[in-house]
């Protein structure tokens, strides 16, 4: 890179957008100075970016982030407290509230299962899991359908059955390997309406 050339402040913005996901060193060094010679718009982000980590936070119940805890939906009059939803990322709650078709409850795993990334059952969200199972009559499944997820899916299946709960799994039909946040409405409201009983 051609960081000697740039003042330090410059280099390390540089630097800082280039660890953001999706973003090469070009793209990063673009935003940099683009920011520079747009300081109103540099000055929003800045103030949004800071808001955002101060006023966000996980749902103590469900993981989800939320600016009330507990959340919005964990407080919803309307949800179907029987249904759990178990999911990666705060992000596909989102894909899921889309549908329409779904009114119970979430829990954000906030990752799954990875022994090869050192993500354990110890790193994701799941002791409140198991503290929340008063009442709820079925556990779905909706992890994603790579190698981690169907793992993470067997592993919360086997210790969730014994406790009495029925435990499903999204019906195929999504892509194999990719995102929940990649499949459309449809398609997500019909793996929905098709989950099968593990
Ligand atoms: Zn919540």
């Amino acid at each position: 890179m051609d960081f000697m050339y740039y003042p330090q402040p410059l280099s390390d913005l540089i630097i800082a957008f280039s660890r953001l996901p999706g973003i090469g060193p070009k793209t990063a060094s673009r935003l940099a100075f683009y920011l520079l010679r747009h300081s109103e718009e540099a000055q929003q982000l800045s103030d949004a970016i800071a808001t955002a980590l101060r006023d966000i936070k996980q749902c103590t119940v469900c993981g989800n982030y939320t600016d009330t805890d507990p959340c919005k939906i964990c407080t919803g009059e309307r949800r179907d407290k029987s249904l759990l939803c178990v999911v990666e990322q705060p992000r596909d709650v989102v894909v899921l509230e889309k549908t329409g078709e779904y009114r119970g409850l979430y829990h954000v795993l906030q990752g799954v299962l990875s022994p090869m990334e050192g993500i354990g059952p110890d790193q994701l969200n799941l002791s409140s899991l198991f503290n929340r199972l008063e009442g709820v009559k079925e556990v779905v499944l909706a992890v994603n359908p790579s190698v981690e997820g169907e793992a993470t899916a067997l592993y919360l299946a086997k210790l969730l059955k014994p406790m009495g709960v029925k435990v499903t799994r999204l019906a195929h039909g999504l892509p194999v390997g990719g995102d929940l946040e990649y499949a459309d409405e449809v398609t997500i409201a019909r793996a929905l309406e098709g989950r099968r009983e593990l």
